[in-house]
């Protein structure tokens, strides 16, 4: 089956709504969720883990290819197509003869070449529908570079779930979102939809509404969100999973923003948008005459014998830009990145000048 959610835009209501376990206990389990989910008629298809990849061996690892049918028939009983992940040959061979409708290939699995290619040598002469989790690391081409795997497979139905990003200990999440990663996939494939699961980045129920909504004002195609009839007791990642009535209570709460601008939002907009122009033109007037005195510095400093790191001196300017932080309306995080950029751009001018016959 093929979701083709990019053309099917104007007529699929935001957000495409993936829902359902994290794992397929049982029949009824399944079943359940599934009834709870179509009555709301919000929810667009219905995700269940059959093969789980759990980080410790004790867990549990789903029920395997006896939940197969289970998923199916939930899903054909109330006219959702389901979707289950597949982490190797054997898993697409089981999941295509029991007629799963989607195919999602997980972030333990998008790390690994190897897997994916012999994922995409099983889909092979298949017109199935994958979506691919971005990898657990935060690499944008190793996520762009499974989907080509699929696409040199012949698969032209593709779609990127982002789940985030492993992290040590987390105060918040519990896979740290990292938004450029999927807003620089979006730039480089447009023709990718891309879905957010807030689930796995989140971690957590309460964290599910405020990572939705971001997805949303940042265009997200969909979301997918776990969803258990009795969450607690759920054998796998309890903590993140919602009722179907959680769910729907979240999805009413999100406020969804247009992309298209018109009329007089426009004109303010467009006024607004040169007045930043303006001043990005000044900063990129500063940034240059910024690094023309490197570049003298650079020449002093190479007349003189003068290293180009001038380590307590860049250990007081950060410290006193960091200090002006607050003052000047910024994120320390945010003056932190910028001066390091400054400071390396800084370094390749006066490296240039200091060495001009080094090539490399
Ligand atoms: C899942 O969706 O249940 C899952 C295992 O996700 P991930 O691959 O993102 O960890
Ligand atoms: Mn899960």
């Amino acid at each position: 089956m093929k979701l083709k959610l990019k053309d099917r835009a104007e007529e699929i209501k935001r957000p495409f709504l993936i829902a359902g376990p994290c794992s397929v206990e049982s029949e009824e389990q399944v079943m359940n969720v599934a009834q709870d989910l179509a009555r709301d008629g919000r929810t667009s298809m219905l995700r269940g883990g059959i093969w789980k990849p759990r980080t410790r061996p004790n867990s549990f690892e789903g029920l395997g290819e006896e939940a197969l049918p289970w998923l199916v028939e939930a899903g054909r009983s109330v006219g959702l197509p389901v979707t289950t992940e597949v982490a190797n040959a054997k898993h697409v061979e089981l999941a295509l003869k029991a007629e799963i409708d989607v195919l999602w290939i997980g972030a333990r699995t998008t790390v690994n070449p190897f897997a994916v290619q012999e994922i995409a040598d099983a889909i092979k002469g298949t017109d199935i529908t994958v979506m691919v989790k971005n990898p657990v690391n935060p690499d944008l081409m190793l996520w762009i570079g499974a989907m080509e795997r699929l696409m040199k497979a012949g698969i032209t139905d593709l779609v990127a779930l982002h789940r985030g990003f492993s992290v040590y200990n987390h105060p918040k999440y519990r896979n740290v979102p990292s938004w450029e990663i999927p807003i620089a996939l979006m730039e480089k494939m447009p023709e990718i939809p891309v879905i957010c699961d807030p689930s796995h980045i989140s971690g957590k129920r309460a964290g599910l509404l405020q990572v939705s909504q971001k997805a949303m004002d940042l265009n997200f195609t969909g979301l997918m969100i776990e969803t258990h009839p009795t969450p607690d007791d759920a054998l796998s990642d309890p903590a993140q999973q919602v009722t179907p009535d959680g769910l729907h209570e979240i999805i009413d709460q999100i406020v969804l923003r247009k992309e298209a601008i018109s009329g007089d939002a426009l004109d303010y907009i467009e006024l607004m948008r040169a007045k930043i122009a303006a001043q990005d033109d000044k900063l990129f007037d500063m940034l240059s005459n910024r690094m023309k005195l490197a570049e003298e510095v650079g020449i002093y400093k190479r007349e003189n014998d003068i290293t180009i790191l001038q380590q307590e001196h860049w250990r007081k300017v950060i410290e006193n830009r960091l200090g002006q932080a607050t003052d000047f309306h910024l994120t320390k995080e945010f003056v932190r990145a910028l001066m390091d950029a400054i400071h390396q751009e800084s370094i390749r001018h006066q490296t240039k000048v200091m060495n001009p016959d080094l090539k490399g």
